[in-house]
């Protein structure tokens, strides 16, 4: 690949993140956007307290409508589809973006709200169809503004990644149930970890790859246990490119300096795709040229998922990141109370995903999230999908009162 043919990626560093914003975009060569219909994908995918790292920086989302109205009159939408049972302007709210919603010249959307719109996937290799959000058409130019997040089941979540924001309600989820070991079994020789659910993700971006720009948050970053369990690392730095792809990998020579694409599958699937994919950084032409001064190594996230408190038997089979994480953070905000109730004699049992069998569980195991609902007689059901964290601590102080 000549130079003159890598895709370009600008990347910018400054402790005001909106500097940081306008100097990364200042060095790009943005289409004419005049009349447009543009969308601001930013990560708004929980409700929560504590937004850092969880979900997209709103300052970041503000410099990045401010630069582009600032030169183009175009007509200019800001949304997200977040996980299930979240209300999404809540989850905007909480997270700083009341201000945006507010702003006279910016539609705010829940990407759930219009009835949805299923697409074939021709060259799927797992999805053939899918349903998006019906607003799919109503775009001409598509923002996406993740984090810079470790990701416990995908190794990474990037600009691709928070496209799965753009697929309709719970359909989304499907994408971590997805079982055919028949296809993915070839993969499986060369790439470790892979599953379904990588598949799934690559498969998506032969539709989500539209005129566009990638945006990458890293005013903070999370390492580790994300996409919600994890820490956040300020690192004040903006990746910015017209090719998400080649986004995502120098997010990633930044972060993760030992990987290569393969510890994160659905991007090597992606590079695969089309042989003028960039495949490494080398095929990736960086603005400014030197990326060592933007060098952050991050924790990984862990290789394998497992509870560290001795008091706690969490089985998690099959189960999707969603609850997952609600059982980090459950435990991470009870510690004080589940180290007064719980010994590793008399632990507190937990389950999770679709996987459990009747085997693995104990008569006081409480049953999270609807995936286990089977199981329901064998011990206490916690319905839900996501299961909500404050309803299982409820159910768990009722269960010792009785
Ligand atoms: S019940 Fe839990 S594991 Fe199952 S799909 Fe819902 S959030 Fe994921």
């Amino acid at each position: 690949m000549g130079d003159a043919e890598k895709p370009l990626v600008s990347l910018a560093k400054h402790e005001k993140i909106e500097i940081a914003v306008k100097d990364a975009l200042d060095r790009l060569n943005l289409p004419n956007l005049q009349g447009k219909r543009i969308l601001l994908k930013p990560n708004v995918g929980r409700e929560t307290e504590n937004p850092l790292s969880i979900n997209t920086n709103p300052k970041v989302v503000e410099a990045v409508f401010s630069y582009f109205k600032e030169k183009f009159d175009a007509h200019y939408y800001m949304g997200d589809s977040p996980i299930i049972n979240t209300d999404t302007q809540k989850a905007f709210e909480q997270s700083g973006f009341t201000k945006l919603i507010n702003e006279p010249d910016l539609q705010f959307l829940d990407l759930d709200e219009k009835l949805a719109l299923e697409l074939t996937i021709p060259d799927g290799k797992i999805l053939k169809k899918i349903k998006m959000t019906g607003y799919w058409n109503d775009f001409d130019y598509i923002i996406s503004i993740p984090v810079l997040k470790m990701h416990m089941h995908t190794g990474a979540s990037l600009s691709f990644k928070n496209l799965k924001g753009l697929i309709y309600k719970r359909n989304k989820i499907k994408l971590h149930h997805l079982q055919v070991p028949e296809i993915l079994e070839p993969y499986q020789a060369t790439i470790e970890n892979i599953k379904e659910l990588d598949l799934a993700i690559a498969d998506l971006a032969h539709i989500t790859k539209r005129p566009g720009l990638a945006v990458i948050d890293a005013s903070y970053a999370q390492q580790g246990m994300g996409p919600s369990s994890g820490e956040p690392i300020k690192m004040d730095t903006i990746i910015a490119s017209p090719d998400y792809l080649a986004a995502d990998i120098i997010a990633l020579a930044l972060t993760q300096p030992q990987w290569t694409l393969k510890n994160v599958p659905h991007l090597y699937l992606i590079s695969e795709q089309r042989k003028f994919h960039p495949k490494t950084r080398n095929d990736i032409q960086c603005i400014p040229e030197e990326i060592e001064p933007f060098n952050h190594p991050i924790e990984p996230p862990p290789k394998t998922i497992s509870i560290k408190y001795k008091n706690v038997n969490l089985v998690s089979k099959k189960s999707c990141s969603a609850c997952l994480s609600t059982i980090f953070n459950l435990l991470k905000n009870n510690k004080e109370f589940v180290d007064d109730h719980y010994t590793e004699e008399n632990p507190l049992n937990l389950a999770i995903g679709k996987g459990i069998q009747d085997s693995d569980l104990y008569e006081n195991t409480f049953l999270v999230g609807n995936c286990t609902y089977e199981h329901k007689d064998k011990g206490i059901f916690i319905k839900g999908c996501t299961p909500v964290e404050s309803t299982i601590m409820r159910l768990i102080k009722d269960s010792l009162e009785k």
